[in-house]
């Protein structure tokens, strides 16, 4: 899908046009509030997001608050601590389209899968604590391009259940490598009558689709089943209305994220969960103390109260230090407003691609779905060459990460990325591989990016 003979190909091809564009853009003076890097293009605000000044402020006020109050801040700090898993949980409900009580901060995503698939394995006939526990047993379906722990997780609580995890866990499978057809996984609802759970990402790791939620909580739902997502990609960068998805708009019924990426709440930050409230009383698989009413915590009795609210699914005492930065990170995303978030995350994307189309050669293709209601915040940039490539990059000062065989993912993170800085990333490839520079690395693979 090369246009370079359209006539818009010559005004985006200037790096002025990128200025005029960073000087009409409402939410530019964002970028003022994060720690951007001097000299360099931060491009992996997907993997880990930058720190925002008001997230290292409420950083340090907790900091301040143990130094001063001690054991006192669970009651006296402002919020107090007790409830500042909820109170994350509240602040964050707007973003996901859910109401306060079904949104948490608590625990890490992948405990969050742990303990929700669990959960909600133990509702479905066919598992020992189900209603019918010699039915045959329940599928979950997933996805062949999903992000390895989510499977990981997955498997084990299914084959903590004694169900076989090579039998009842099953993936839809890509057409293309790239992408996900929501038909597929209406088809496979279809095909077999088992599966109890459909646990999908909104956002693909690699490539950057995002899904169709509604669609596959209406399809889940219609087949009996229950819907969850993996929202790690997404959240903070794509609005969402997972109290409202499916048909009658009941509402996805379960929903995990993290804060690390673009919520920008610091590297291992307290993750994020939603629980429908329909579900709200149902024993979490996980339990421990801190899931338990608040109101009888203390008491310390040793039979678990869980609570009535999506709190109930944390486990241990509230990470302080690790949740902090998310209140004032979130703050600043509520007050630029998700939609007009979104907005630009697309105005970026599209940008990027376009530049990409116009200024790359054949060898690089967009992997990203280019319809707006399919794309998330990243684009997925394809070369045969892409690890030597994102590694020449990298000594560029352009910041982006290598997902194998042969992707370059590069995000244009919505508050804090220029259109300008999306021009000098695609102008330093154009470079790189005018020069052949890209060849001066050795095309092995690496490791963390
Ligand atoms: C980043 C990410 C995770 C990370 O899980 P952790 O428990 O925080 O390590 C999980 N799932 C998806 C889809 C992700 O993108």
């Amino acid at each position: 899908m090369t246009d370079t003979d359209s006539p818009r190909a010559e005004s985006t091809s200037t790096v002025e046009d990128a200025r005029d564009r960073d000087e009409s853009d409402p939410l530019a003076g964002y970028r003022d509030h994060f720690a951007v890097p001097e000299g360099e293009r931060y491009m992996d605000g997907n993997s880990l997001g930058l720190a925002p000044d008001t997230a290292l402020a409420t950083l340090e006020r907790v900091v301040d608050e143990w130094r001063d109050l001690a054991i006192r801040g669970w009651e006296a700090a402002d919020p107090d601590w007790f409830h500042y898993g909820e109170h994350l949980g509240d602040l964050l409900a707007p973003l996901v389209g859910a109401d306060p009580d079904e949104v948490v901060v608590a625990n890490s995503t992948t405990v969050n899968i742990h303990t929700l698939i669990g959960t909600f394995l133990d509702t479905l006939p066919g598992t020992p604590a189900g209603p019918d526990p010699s039915a045959d047993p329940p599928a979950v379906l997933v996805n062949d391009l999903d992000f390895p722990t989510d499977h990981y997780a997955i498997r084990a609580q299914l084959r903590q259940r004694g169900l076989d995890p090579d039998e009842q866990l099953v993936a839809v499978e890509s057409r293309d490598g790239r992408t996900i057809d929501e038909a597929d996984v209406e088809a496979v609802l279809r095909e077999r009558d088992d599966v109890g759970i459909v646990f999908m990402p909104s956002v693909l790791y690699r490539s950057g689709q995002l899904l169709d939620v509604d669609r596959i909580t209406a399809a889940a739902h219609d087949h009996g089943a229950l819907a969850g997502f993996d929202c790690a990609h997404s959240v903070g960068a794509v609005d969402h209305a997972l109290g409202d998805a499916g048909g009658d708009d009941e509402g996805a019924d379960f929903a995990v994220w993290c804060s690390y990426k673009y919520l920008n709440g610091g590297p291992g930050a307290t993750a994020g969960l939603y629980v429908h409230e329909r579900h709200h009383g149902t024993t979490p698989a996980l339990a421990g103390w801190w899931g338990n009413d608040k109101a009888t915590q203390f008491e310390m009795r040793h039979t678990y109260d869980h609570a009535g609210t999506a709190g109930a699914w944390q486990i241990g005492t509230v990470p302080m230090l690790s949740s902090a930065p998310i209140e004032g990170a979130v703050e600043l995303i509520r007050e630029a407003g998700i939609e007009r978030v979104r907005e630009k995350s697309l105005a970026l994307t599209d940008y990027l691609i376009e530049l990409v189309d116009e200024r790359l050669g054949d060898d690089f293709s967009v992997g990203t779905p280019r319809e707006h209601a399919r794309r998330g915040g990243h684009v997925a940039i394809e070369h045969p060459e892409g690890f030597r490539v994102s590694e020449a990059l990298r000594d560029r000062d352009v910041v982006v990460d290598f997902r194998p065989p042969n992707v370059v993912r590069v995000c244009p993170a919505p508050l804090y990325t220029r259109f300008e800085d999306v021009y000098r990333v695609v102008e330093t490839i154009e470079g790189i591989v005018d020069a052949d520079a890209h060849r001066e690395y050795d095309p092995r693979d690496g490791g963390v990016t």
